[in-house]
């Protein structure tokens, strides 16, 4: 029978493609809400790193099953690597997907680079105490005007400088070939094979 593992996230997009990914190593991706499990997590951490972690051990402990958690953002150069953690919250309450990039591009403006990068770090805790990590990383540049109707978030003005696009210009399956996110996903599907091998 596979094991159930439980992904802390209410996004039903995150939880088929971790699904998807993990099935085949005999993994059941579950919600929280599917097991009974209401925590919520306040994301306190200084890194993607940090808040995935917490977000795991929390689920963990209150399912008493495995739980697997990301954390992910936007990490400007110009801007000290902003808006990083903050990315869901850049610009305080109010904003949307467009205001807040919107914002960004008007933070951009004059600045001599726009190198900037997503990154995503995904966390795993057991309820014997172990656990796994792993990160993604995909670098990019942020564009003059938002192209691509694709994606969500910052995706419309993150130009992949190879694919001369933005994230909002590529297929899902296009972008989640080379996105922090499917970076992450492939690194820790890996880890988690050789843990659970073992
Ligand atoms: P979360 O880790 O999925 O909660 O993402 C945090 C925030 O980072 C999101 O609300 C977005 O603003 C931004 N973000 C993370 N990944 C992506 C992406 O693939 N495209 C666009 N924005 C993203």
């Amino acid at each position: 029978m596979a094991e159930k593992f439980v992904l802390a996230t209410h996004n039903p997009g995150k939880l088929r493609e971790m699904g998807d990914i993990l099935r085949g190593l005999g993994v059941e991706v579950v919600s929280p809400a599917d097991v009974g499990c209401h925590v919520e997590v306040e994301e306190t951490g200084a890194t993607f790193a940090e808040n995935a972690m917490l977000k795991a051990k929390a689920v963990c402990a209150a399912s008493g099953l495995p739980a697997i958690a990301d954390d992910s953002g936007l990490c400007v150069d110009a801007l000290g690597g902003a808006p990083g953690v903050y990315s869901a919250r850049y610009g305080g309450e109010g904003l949307d997907d467009a205001g807040r990039y919107r914002l960004l591009l008007s933070n951009l403006r004059g600045q001599p680079t726009r190198a900037a990068h997503f990154a995503c770090a995904i966390a795993c805790a057991f309820p014997n105490g172990d656990t796994l990590t792993a990160e993604g990383r995909c670098d990019g540049a942020i564009a003059y005007a938002p192209m691509g109707e694709g994606g969500f978030g910052y995706d419309p003005v993150f130009l992949v400088p190879d694919k001369a696009k933005t994230f909002g210009q590529l297929t899902a399956e296009e972008k989640s070939s080379i996105s922090h996110r499917g970076r992450a996903l492939q690194a820790f599907a890996a880890k988690l094979e050789t843990y659970l091998g073992k």
